[in-house]
């Protein structure tokens, strides 16, 4: 810890610094951590009692709040200690004068914001399922607070931008992802294209261990897409090969729009940049007709078959119907 707030700390004379931002009561001369923990459990004080309120100054050293009802006697004031980050509780008036209607009508306060901090727990485990419904119920439940539906989906989806980032700010990384991905693994091949509006549209990774690992392998590329399931959906398409062991040694990876011609060509035209042509090199894909066209002009010479899991399946099928 910072020796100057290990000493404001000693100075505080053993009163307790809070540093949760959860933290509930709220009194005078209580010591927090810093200006921003203190920020947050004001808000989370506000939303929970359901009113809201103003900042009357707030600076480094000074954060003074009065309610947003106009005349009403509710005050907070706090500052900093002894010039620290620490800061005090100097004045805290907890009783409202303003009429209970007005106070609940002017929600100024950001819902979702102080929901969302109050829900990013619940969303850390990606496998929780935790609906805006439940989020009603609980917040009804546990608080006394009545949240429509659309106040709990945006509180949902301010847990979500505040654990993973916002989505389409995620895409603008993907070249810099990929540039350490090269200088981390030296060999790798990777590559990156936009669509108008320098907006994502391609992307294909080989890594240097797969494409040194394929020449010990046998010469068959197994290959697929997957549907993505994030925000903006897309597709995953994968290249895979049968190491000596018969375990499965990913090859490549690409993510693109959907399963067309275009992403399809542009996926094998990487391919054979990243690991060229073998003697008796085949491809087993299903049946998809954008693949079989990007083999076929990619690879003219070398064979391509369907998987025979598919062709199993829709004979079964097909067996299935006539009978
Ligand atoms: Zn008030």
């Amino acid at each position: 810890m910072d020796p100057i707030l290990e000493c404001y700390i000693e100075e505080s004379q053993g009163t307790e610094i809070i540093a949760n931002p959860q933290h509930y009561l709220v009194a005078e001369d209580q010591v927090y951590i810093n200006k921003q923990t203190i920020s947050e459990v004001m808000k989370r004080y506000a939303f929970l009692r359901e009113f809201c309120f103003v900042a009357k100054r707030s600076s480094p050293t000074c954060y003074y709040l009065k309610c947003a009802t106009e005349n009403c006697s509710w005050v907070f004031k706090s500052s900093c200690l002894n010039n620290s980050k620490l800061f005090k509780v100097r004045k805290f008036y907890d009783t409202h004068s303003c009429p209970l209607k007005d106070r609940i009508q002017s929600k100024r306060q950001s819902t979702s914001g102080v929901l969302g901090a109050m829900l990013v727990e619940k969303y850390v485990d990606l496998k929780t399922v935790y609906t805006p419904t439940d989020i009603q119920a609980d917040m009804l439940r546990i608080h006394g607070i009545s949240l429509t539906y659309m106040q709990a989906w945006r509180g949902k989806k301010k847990a979500f931008e505040t654990l993973r980032g916002d989505p389409a700010e995620s895409y603008g990384k993907i070249p810099t992802y990929l540039y350490i991905l090269e200088k981390t693994y030296p060999g790798t091949i990777v590559n990156y294209k936009k669509a108008d509006e320098n907006h994502f549209l391609y992307s294909f990774t080989a890594l240097d261990a797969s494409i040194r690992g394929w020449e010990y392998c046998r010469p068959i590329v197994v290959v697929d897409g997957t549907h993505l399931k994030s925000t903006y959906e897309g597709t995953m398409l994968i290249a895979s090969t049968l190491d000596p062991r018969g375990h499965i040694l990913p090859l490549a990876y690409g993510i693109v729009d959907s399963e067309n011609d275009d992403s399809w060509l542009w996926f094998f035209e990487n391919f054979k940049n990243a690991f060229g042509e073998r003697e008796d090199m085949c491809f087993v894909s299903d049946r998809n007709k954008s693949i079989w066209n990007a083999t076929a002009a990619v690879y003219p010479e070398f064979r391509h078959y369907a998987c025979i899991y598919h062709i199993w399946t829709n004979l079964l099928k097909k067996t299935y119907r006539d009978t």
